[in-house]
């Protein structure tokens, strides 16, 4: 079956890096960044040749996108519309508020990009420094005026929670701020302690703590909060406008295709799930010899494709119908999930209405816990 493809360019460079990223990104170089813009024009035509596909999104992350120049957008975005078949639905760009620059937003704009995030995490300006983020929140209030001056009318914030020391109030005070801002779209990822960051560091040295109970609370203010503002929960993590969810993201968590180019971009692309190798060097040498070098490279089967559409489908607000996941994978057992859903049920984790299921706001809360219990029964 032919599912909608989307492309995803990493754009592997930082200012600096913050304490708890553990994504693949270094300062750049001009050098080096003037080879990586030749690298990817060099990668999309080893994935594409001369066939320009149907591309329906495109989605720069990074790193900070906003790092590049203006001219080097240009280079970037006239590769990515010179390798498939017209302009996408949907391009969205990741934007730093320290990097956000007329110029650049004009660029993107000029291109075809027509959504825009920016990761501003929260508002409190010693939280921010906690968290070893460049910018300040002036710098997000500059940012924010330059892309709405600009005519951006598709624009994310990301937001974070369960920061370390926030407080109810200084959540409260994030979001009340955020929403007074109106972005048409709205991120809200818990923090998470990835291992080789400063920030497990502190946490494996006991400098900071963990308190789930406070987070399951802070989830709950939260996503009041935005759900009285108008905000639709479409995804766990995810809040819109309506007419505004993030389609790139859709097309990922419904496990359909995408490909993901630069330094360690990560792909779900004509039967393999693939990690590109995370070095620029080693990921330029290997486009440069006409081949693609791999940090992992694994054969995506019926089986595995319909256990994380189950996963990731009970991550959304509609939840999934159990019927059209039958339909598309006619080989799967689903019957091995019917206690599961009985107890989810009984436990008022779960909704049923006909053929669709979907998590309840407490069932939400448990959603990794739910998801464990799905890839035991695989
Ligand atoms: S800006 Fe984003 S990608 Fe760069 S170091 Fe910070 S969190 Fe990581």
């Amino acid at each position: 079956m032919t599912t909608p493809l989307g492309l995803y360019c990493h754009i592997p460079f930082c200012a600096s890096t913050c304490d708890f990223c553990a994504f693949y990104q270094k300062q750049p170089q001009r050098e080096e960044l003037v080879a990586y813009l030749e690298g990817m024009r060099a990668e999309l035509a080893l994935h594409f040749g001369a066939t320009k596909p149907v591309v329906e999104t495109v989605f720069w992350g990074g790193g900070t996108p906003s790092l590049l120049l203006a001219k080097d957008m240009e280079t970037l975005g006239c590769s990515v519309l010179d390798s498939i078949a017209g302009p996408p639905k949907e391009w969205t760009v990741e934007l730093a508020p320290g990097s956000v620059r007329k110029d650049k937003i004009e660029m993107l704009i000029h291109l075809g990009v027509n959504r825009f995030s920016m990761g501003v995490q929260t508002f409190d300006a010693q939280v921010l420094e906690k968290l070893g983020r460049m910018h300040t929140p002036k710098q997000v209030d500059a940012a924010y005026t330059c892309i709405r001056n600009s005519g951006v009318r598709n624009l994310n914030l990301d937001l974070m929670l369960a920061l370390p020391g926030q407080t109810e109030a200084q959540l409260r005070a994030d979001l009340t701020t955020a929403i007074s801002l109106d972005p048409e779209h709205i991120s809200l990822y818990c923090l998470t302690f990835e291992e080789d960051t400063k920030l497990y560091l502190a946490l494996s040295q006991g400098k900071i703590k963990r308190n789930p109970e406070l987070e399951a609370d802070l989830y709950t203010i939260a996503w009041d909060l935005l759900e009285q503002a108008g905000y639709e929960h479409y995804e766990i993590a995810n809040f819109c406008k309506k007419g505004h969810a993030c389609q790139h993201n859709l097309n990922t968590w419904k496990m359909h295709s995408w490909l993901g180019i630069g330094p360690s971009a990560a792909s779900q692309y004509k039967g393999y799930r693939t990690h590109n190798v995370p070095s620029i060097q080693d990921w330029l040498q290997g486009v440069k010899a006409g081949k693609l070098i791999y940090r992992e490279r694994t054969p995506i089967t019926p089986d595995l494709l319909a256990s994380d559409s189950l996963i990731f489908g009970l991550r959304m607000g509609e939840g999934l119908d159990l019927n059209a996941l039958k339909q598309r994978f006619p080989q799967k057992n689903f019957d091995r999930y019917t206690d599961l859903w009985a107890d989810l049920l009984d436990a008022g984790l779960l909704t049923q209405s006909g053929s669709r299921i979907a998590l309840t706001r407490a069932g939400k809360l448990l959603a990794d816990a739910v998801a464990r219990r799905i890839m035991e029964l695989e």
